[in-house]
């Protein structure tokens, strides 16, 4: 089915961008689109296969909020692989050796490299760091706008 959805994208050239029906993602579909055909994305469709309910891969912010208590629980189990080891080091040192906001700054991004790397290992393309890159250049650039305009 997949075989054929992708020989028809070919020969009909003309695509729209419509949202999962479950998720709420935007999706290419061609143009027209199909009548009385749930218009689901390949994720969503990947995981439906594999069992899970259409309810479970919703992802308005309320859904997405749900899964908060298992993130805290999950984070805690990885703060001992991307914190604990370096944290001991730090106070073997002696914490009145470092800045405060060096060592924020170093943690933080021990943090977020873990999740970066996991979401790759997840199958995340690895180009989607580039868009994350773009996305934070220009939110920077707004937070600095937005500064400015409260005269900081
Ligand atoms: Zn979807």
């Amino acid at each position: 089915m997949k075989a054929e959805k992708r020989g028809g994208k070919a020969k009909n050239s003309r695509m729209v961008n419509v949202p999962c029906s479950i998720c709420g993602i935007d999706m290419d579909c061609p143009d027209p689109k199909p009548k009385n055909d749930m218009l689901t994305c390949d994720r969503c469709m990947e995981l439906l296969e594999k069992g899970y309910s259409p309810e479970e891969l919703k992802m308005t912010p309320q859904d997405i909020a749900k899964h908060i208590p298992r993130c805290e629980k999950v984070a805690k189990e990885m703060q001992y692989l991307a914190f604990d080891d370096a944290w001991e080091q730090v106070h073997e040192i002696g914490i009145e050796h470092f800045d405060h906001e060096t060592l924020a700054k170093e943690f933080y991004n021990r943090g977020a490299v873990s999740m970066l790397l996991l979401m790759i290992s997840l199958e995340m393309p690895p180009e989607m760091l580039d868009q994350l890159e773009e996305v934070s250049r220009e939110a920077k650039k707004m937070r600095v706008v937005e500064k400015n305009n409260r005269g900081e």
